[in-house]
């Protein structure tokens, strides 16, 4: 038990110093000592971060006729905190037993005018306060959704585990109102596609796990949940929620909805699914991260699946010094796939196996070098980050050729 501890804290560590090595993700407010819980997010976190959400925002809204997106203000009328009950109950317990409050209070305008909100929670009630303009604006039928991508804060008491539990971190969640009848069947539904999701962005399945949460662990306003759990190093921990938070939030905020053709009123039901956008990137690092040897040496790479890595080939003149390869490799090969791709790079530092080793530690899936045949012939090398094979590749047929791959 302990070799399997030694081994995971190391496995940690190689993963925090990789992402730190590599310009993904930072330790917030570093050159100050830091600041307990915030991480700064380097130009390739930045980009998996992003192919992660599109991929989200792809399936759950634009790829869905009955989903409505929205981008509520981080900071809202306090009374909504109150209202959702998170003012009373938001907290967890101190070790004196004591209950502490983990929203981020704060003062919204001056003097006298001054009045209380706190930094939001959860993205969930950005979404249940604008249910009614939602409603008003698109005439949507029952069931439908509402979806939305954030940042959320908590002041939790012992920020760890990297990006896992942090202060400032962020949600994609959705908010599925349904009939009250309907409910069991969309929490079903949402599981699958939940589960289809973390697939999708190349998460190990092996390594999730359901937990239906027993009703003293569940949040305020949730009747079931379940928790997908991850096996990171530091153990199985929750991922995502899945929650049936019922008529809670809309009845708190004293919301309906009218059926126009029936004009029957009621509360809808509520079923949510959350995904934490950081837990989701360290799932997927963690799944992805991959150790073997290549050429006798030991290598370390990042299996990402194309479409959230955030390179997708990497092009690189064979000799940084021959301005013929140069000129080759920017112009014919370069500029085309950037137009094509946009995540393409342009590496030239160090000799080639050094290169490899970068592009496998980003999870680049493709590394494409100009060589001295390719002034002569056309045709390129493209290495494949997973078996380090090579092969020839036409110049004029390689956006067809990557494209047949991702
Ligand atoms: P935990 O039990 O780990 O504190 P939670 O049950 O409080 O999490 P939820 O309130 O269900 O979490 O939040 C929804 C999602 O937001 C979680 O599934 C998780 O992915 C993410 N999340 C919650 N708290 C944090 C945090 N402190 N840092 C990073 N992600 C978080």
């Amino acid at each position: 038990m302990k070799e399997k501890n030694t081994e995971n804290n190391d496995l940690m560590e190689k993963i925090v110093s990789l992402c730190k090595r590599r310009g993904f993700i930072f330790q917030g407010s570093e050159i100050y000592g830091g600041l307990a819980g915030t991480y700064d997010w380097g130009h390739f976190g930045v980009a998996l971060k992003n192919n992660i959400k599109q991929n989200w925002w792809k399936k759950f809204v634009d790829g869905r006729r009955d989903m409505y997106g929205i981008d509520a203000s981080i900071l809202m009328n306090g009374k909504v905190w109150e209202v959702s009950g998170h003012v009373a109950g938001f907290s967890d317990p101190l070790e004196n037993g004591k209950q502490f409050n983990v929203m981020f209070k704060t003062q919204v305008g001056a003097g006298e005018e001054a009045t209380t909100s706190y930094l939001r929670p959860e993205t969930a009630q950005g979404m249940f306060v604008n249910f009614k303009n939602t409603v008003d604006a698109f005439h949507p039928k029952l069931p439908f959704g509402m979806a939305q991508i954030g940042k959320a804060f908590r002041n939790e008491i012992a920020p760890r585990d990297f990006i896992f539990r942090q202060r400032e971190f962020e949600q994609m969640e959705i908010e599925y109102f349904t009939r009250e009848s309907d409910w069991e069947k969309y929490f079903e539904y949402w599981k699958g596609e939940m589960l289809d999701w973390m697939e999708e962005v190349g998460i190990d399945m092996a390594k999730v796990h359901e937990l239906e949460v027993p009703k003293e662990d569940r949040a305020h306003y949730s009747s079931r949940t379940i928790d997908f759990e991850f096996d990171y190093p530091f153990g199985k921990k929750e991922l995502f929620g899945l929650a049936y938070r019922t008529d809670f939030d809309l009845k708190n905020h004293k919301l309906e909805y009218v059926d126009e053709e029936e004009g029957e009123k009621m509360v809808p039901h509520v079923i949510e699914p959350t995904f934490g956008v950081d837990r989701a990137i360290l799932a997927t690092i963690l799944s992805a991260y991959s150790e073997d040897e290549k050429d006798g040496e030991a290598r370390a790479y990042l299996k990402f699946k194309p479409n959230i890595a955030p390179v997708i080939c990497a092009i690189s003149p064979l000799l940084k010094n021959k301005p013929e390869l140069v000129e080759y490799a920017n112009t014919k090969v370069y500029a085309p796939l950037k137009a094509e791709f946009g995540r393409v790079i342009f590496d030239d530092n160090g000799n080639i196996g050094k290169r490899y080793r970068r592009q496998d530690e980003i999870g680049t899936p493709f590394c494409i070098v100009i060589d001295f045949d390719t002034l002569s012939d056309d045709t390129v090398t493209v290495r494949n980050r997973d078996t380090g094979e090579q092969e020839r590749v036409k110049v004029a047929e390689l956006i067809k050729f990557i494209k047949n791959k991702i």
